[in-house]
């Protein structure tokens, strides 16, 4: 039963200036029956929610326990999103990813147990990490075909009960972050298994939409999540840089869906509580050299004063891109069927109109900084 006909509830969202966080508190807020506690270092992203009566933000680091204790016990609910999860991060800064996927949220997770408040989870779906094709690969030296559908090739699939978990060697330090919130993820459920913590473990399968990351020397520095990195290039009018010519391929998620599934946790404890979820949408997979292809047209018909712009992708080796340490998942396509049942959810949004109406954004945001 859905609890949105009870007394109004607080939620305690850590990481509330994020990507995902700044569009989930944004859903929150525009419904009455929700109150927010939020803590974040940054703030950019939030800044016109931050004057809400019925938000409560600290700018501030979730390393300060006692502020982080004193939400938690005035929540309902705790939603655990602070991270570092960019890719180009996993290789140049390990321990400090491994900190913050680890051991930053685990200490947040025994105060939830130590207060009996119920914890979502944030993980990724990078814990699957090498798909057992790809390890196929390796042995016959072969690439195999695309499968003509989902079904043709269950090796594929990711499922939340029954998919081993398969991490490169140590030093290719790419799986530190897969492995850290792999770690997180038996984590919690050892606390909900020995201290009856409460908890719903939420796996995202490649977010997009507005707010995703940011602009290199615009609003941020370093190399983005690839949505950023293809903005980038179609906002300075440089080629879109394909990994190892793009062949990897993803399911791109819209956010809005995403958050779609994150309200129905929250409105449905019993369902969504001792769960693992993955969040995804399994209808929109491209290869990355495909999502480039997809961009380009979509820069083309929302950006047409671009006419003498020579769009061009350009082949880089993962070693050029990211250094050494980077490995990469060659297809992640979830089993949703948990989430559909459970949760009553289904993602909506194909992946032009995704790409439409985030790019729509993204032009509108960075129109006068390019
Ligand atoms: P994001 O980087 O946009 O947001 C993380 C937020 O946490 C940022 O605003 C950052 O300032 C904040 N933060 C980080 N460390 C902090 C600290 N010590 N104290 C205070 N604030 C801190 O990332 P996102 O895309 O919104 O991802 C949120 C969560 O979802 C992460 O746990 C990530 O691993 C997971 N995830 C996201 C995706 C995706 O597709 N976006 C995919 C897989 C997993
Ligand atoms: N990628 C790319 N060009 C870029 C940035 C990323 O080809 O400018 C590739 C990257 O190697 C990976 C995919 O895009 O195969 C998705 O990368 P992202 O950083 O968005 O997240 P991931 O799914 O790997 O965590």
């Amino acid at each position: 039963m859905s609890s949105m006909s009870h007394s109004p509830q607080t939620i305690c969202v850590l990481g509330c200036a994020g990507f995902i966080g700044s569009h989930l508190l944004a859903r929150l807020l525009a419904h009455e029956h929700y109150m927010v506690l939020g803590i974040d270092r940054e703030k950019n992203k939030i800044a016109d929610l931050i004057g809400n009566p019925r938000f409560n933000f600290f700018n501030d680091d979730i390393k300060n326990e006692s502020l982080v204790e004193w939400c938690i016990q005035r929540s309902d609910a705790v939603v655990s999103l602070t991270a570092i999860c960019n890719p180009a991060l996993y290789t140049q800064k390990p321990t400090e990813v491994i900190e913050s996927n680890f051991l930053h949220p685990y200490k947040i997770a025994q105060i939830c147990a130590r207060h009996k408040k119920w914890l979502v989870q944030f993980s990724t779906s990078e814990v699957y990490g090498r798909t057992i094709s790809s390890f196929a690969n390796d042995a016959t030296g072969k690439t195999p075909d695309r499968p003509s559908s989902v079904e043709a090739n269950s090796d594929y699939i990711l499922s939340e009960e029954k998919t081993p978990f398969i991490l490169g060697p140590v030093a290719t330090q790419r799986w530190s972050y897969a492995c850290a919130k792999q770690l997180l993820e038996r984590a919690v459920f050892a606390l909900g298994f020995e201290e009856g913590l409460a908890f719903t473990i939420v796996r995202p399968f490649n977010f997009i939409g507005a707010r995703m990351d940011y602009i290199p020397g615009i609003d941020g520095e370093g190399t983005p999540r690839v949505l950023a990195c293809f903005m980038e290039a179609l906002l300075k009018k440089k080629p879109l840089k394909l990994v190892d010519g793009g062949k990897n391929r993803r399911v791109f998620t819209y956010i809005e869906d995403a958050i779609d599934a994150v309200m129905a946790m929250l409105a449905n404890p019993s369902a969504a509580k001792g769960q693992i979820f993955n969040i995804g949408n399994p209808t929109n997979e491209a290869t990355v050299a495909e999502l480039a292809a997809l961009m380009i047209d979509c820069h083309k018909q929302l950006a047409p004063e671009n006419s003498s712009y020579n769009y061009r992708t350009e082949d880089v080796s993962a070693a050029q891109f990211y250094g050494a340490g980077y490995e990469d998942s060659d297809r992640r396509m979830p089993d949703i069927a948990k989430a559909q049942k459970v949760l009553g959810w289904s993602p909506k949004t194909n992946l032009p109109e995704t790409m439409r109406l985030t790019m729509m954004d993204y032009l509108k945001q960075y129109a006068h900084a390019a």
